[in-house]
C-alpha cells in the first residue's frame, strides 16, 4: 500500500532526510518509522529524542552529530562528508532532525553534497517546531479573528538584524514564528516596535514544545526580553495575538505545568 516512488534498495547506498518532529515521538510519521527502523546507519542531531532514537535496529550504528560535551558542533562539512562516506559504503543513511528538515535544518545543503556525488536520496517531511510546538500549547497559528498569515523566521539574525525585512513583519493580523530566537528577543522586540508593532502585543515563548517538559510563557512585547530570560533552548518565540488563545486553549497536560 505504498505510494513511495521511492524504493530503498539494499544494493544501493542511499540517504532518506528524515523529520523527527518536534518531540512527541507519536508525532513521527509511519515512513519516518519504518526509514528509522530499517536503517543501518542513522545520523542524528541534539533535538532527537532518546525514545525516537529506541526504534532503530539493534544493530544501527548510530553517529552524533550534534553539539558535543565541549558545545562544539560537528562542522557542517563534516556531517555532508559522513553522509556521502556512508552511502558509498553501500549503507542505508537515516538522516534524523528535529522537526522537518526543509525548515532550518540545512537539509537542503546536505541534499545538494548527496546530489553532486550522484548519490540517490530522499525526504521525509516532518512536522515542524512551529506546527508542532504551537498545536501542543493550544495556539492555533491562524484564526479568522486574528491572524490571516502567518511567518517563520530563524532568529540566528546578523548583529543588528539587518537581513531581515522588519517592515513587513510588523503587523497585528499576521503570526511571527522565531526559530532560535531566545538571545535575540531585546532586537526582535526593539526590531517589531520601531517598525509599528504595539507594545502590547501578545506574545508567547514555548519551551521544549510537544514533550512532557513543555512550558509556555506568555506575555506582551514589551515583556519578551524579560520572559526570554526565564526560558531555555529550544525554545520557540510566537508573536501575535492568537498567542492569547493558549490560556482558553491549552490541552497538551505536560508532566511540569506552570
Ligand atoms: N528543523 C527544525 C528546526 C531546527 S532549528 C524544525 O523544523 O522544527 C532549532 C530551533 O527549532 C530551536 O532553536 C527552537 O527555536 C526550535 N525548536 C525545535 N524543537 C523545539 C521544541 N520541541 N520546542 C521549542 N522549540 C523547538
Amino acid at each position: 500500500m505504498s505510494h513511495s516512488s521511492f524504493t530503498p534498495d539494499n544494493e544501493l547506498g542511499f540517504v532518506s532526510l528524515v523529520g523527527a518532529g518536534p518531540g512527541d515521538p507519536d508525532l513521527l510519521t509511519v515512513k519516518a518509522v519504518k526509514r528509522i527502523r530499517t536503517a543501518d546507519v542513522i545520523v542524528f542531531d541534539r533535538l532527537v529524542s532518546q525514545e525516537i532514537l529506541d526504534l532503530a535496529s539493534p544493530t544501527a550504528e548510530l553517529v552524533y552529530v550534534g553539539k558535543k560535551l565541549d558545545h562544539h558542533f560537528v562542522p557542517q562539512d563534516e556531517i555532508n562528508q559522513i553522509l556521502v562516506d556512508q552511502a558509498k559504503l553501500g549503507k542505508h543513511v537515516v538522516r534524523l532532525k528535529g522537526g522537518d528538515p526543509f525548515i532550518f535544518g540545512r537539509g537542503g545543503e546536505e541534499l545538494q553534497s548527496l546530489a553532486v556525488e550522484n548519490l540517490p536520496f530522499e525526504v521525509v517531511p516532518g512536522i515542524t517546531a512551529a506546527v508542532g510546538c504551537t498545536a501542543y500549547a493550544g495556539i492555533p497559528l491562524t484564526h479568522r479573528d486574528h491572524a490571516q498569515s502567518v511567518q517563520f523566521i530563524t532568529g540566528h539574525l546578523k548583529q543588528h538584524g539587518e537581513d531581515i525585512d522588519w517592515p513587513s513583519l510588523a503587523h497585528s493580523n499576521h503570526t511571527l514564528v522565531f526559530y532560535m530566537g531566545l538571545k535575540q528577543c531585546p532586537t526582535i522586540q526593539a526590531k517589531l516596535i520601531s517598525n509599528g508593532l504595539a507594545d502590547s502585543t501578545p506574545c508567547a515563548i514555548i519551551e521544549r514544545g510537544a514533550t512532557p517538559q513543555q512550558r509556555v510563557l506568555s506575555g506582551s512585547l514589551q515583556e519578551l526580553p524579560a520572559l526570554a530570560e526565564q526560558a531555555e533552548s529550544p525554545s520557540l518565540i510566537v508573536v501575535g495575538s492568537v498567542t492569547e488563545l493558549h490560556q482558553q486553549l491549552a490541552w497538551f497536560k505536560p508532566e511540569l505545568d506552570v
